[in-house]
């Protein structure tokens, strides 16, 4: 059962988030076309939110073999069908299934089948509403596909729906426990995990007992609210993202190839920054 993160495009995107109002008819299922390794659901989602190259495009989920992004929410349209104020722009649901050669197509696909269902359920759309891009326009999409689309649908019918696990973006809200806190940011909440994390704070001899996470959960808390001390970045400035960080400020995993190197900063927040170069918020404690 793959995680859905919410994390929809900003309303001022006009390119990406054109914002008219839907009730879903149909969905339509595509291929990124992209097989480039790391080209996955979240750096989707980083593309459209650094505007997509300033393309005019935009669609409402991105699947990979591990994880669900959606973009847009489904009462709202997208630009994927390629068929301008026809029903696939207008009326359908966007799904771009990954195919980076670093991932499990077949999982991914999995995964798709699974989202689609549910959303089917979730809009009483029928299987005969589910389509490929090429059923608007005639494009070669989704080009993995096309040629086994019986057997994909087959697949949909049978998927097992499950309930629902979904996450919005790590907020700065207080947790009481170090495991949800954890968990709320995608961060593996296992006792070796957190024994790390508790080395890593200075706890000695981690153990898991309640003072220890107590402890633990301050000093993690304390690391991630820079904003009751704010730093102060301002766009065009160098810094260098730190060894010692982890995650993006979005949850997910820092590739160790981007640690210790110098990036732009293209926009500040209160506790982040953008970096220019990775397309990603990082948190202000993390650079320097
Ligand atoms: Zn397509």
């Amino acid at each position: 059962m793959p995680k859905i993160t919410k994390d929809f495009i900003p309303v001022s995107q006009k390119k990406q988030r054109p914002g008219f109002r839907m009730n879903p008819k149909y969905i339509t299922v595509h291929n990124t076309a992209n097989s480039n390794k790391g080209a996955d659901a979240e750096m989707h989602s980083r593309y459209l939110h650094n505007g997509a190259g300033g393309r005019t495009v935009g669609w409402h989920f991105t699947v990979d073999d591990k994880e669900i992004y959606q973009h847009l929410p489904t009462n709202e349209n997208g630009w994927h069908a390629g068929d301008g104020n026809g029903n696939g722009n207008m009326k359908s649901i966007g799904i771009e299934i990954c195919e980076n050669s670093d991932g499990d197509f077949d999982k991914a696909v999995k995964n798709a089948q699974w989202l689609i269902k549910k959303l089917m359920k979730k809009h009483n759309i029928s299987i005969s509403n589910v389509v490929p891009h090429k059923h608007w326009t005639g494009k070669n999409c989704p080009r993995l596909l096309l040629g086994m689309w019986e057997t994909f649908k087959d697949g949909i019918r049978n998927s097992k729906s499950t309930s629902i696990r979904e996450s919005t973006k790590p907020s700065s809200k207080k947790y009481h426990s170090i495991v949800d806190y954890l968990k709320a940011r995608g961060i593996d909440s296992s006792f070796n995990n957190r024994k790390r994390l508790a080395a890593k704070y200075g706890i000695k001899n981690y153990r898991g007992t309640a003072s220890q996470n107590v402890a633990l959960l301050n000093k993690l808390q304390r690391g991630s609210t820079v904003s009751s001390k704010p730093k102060s970045f301002k766009p065009g400035q160098r810094v260098t993202l730190k060894r010692s960080a982890v995650k993006y400020a979005t949850g997910q995993h820092i590739p160790p190839r981007y640690l210790g190197k110098t990036y732009t900063i293209q926009q500040a927040k209160s506790d982040r920054v953008l970096l220019k170069e990775l397309y990603s918020w990082v948190y202000k404690n993390d650079v320097q």
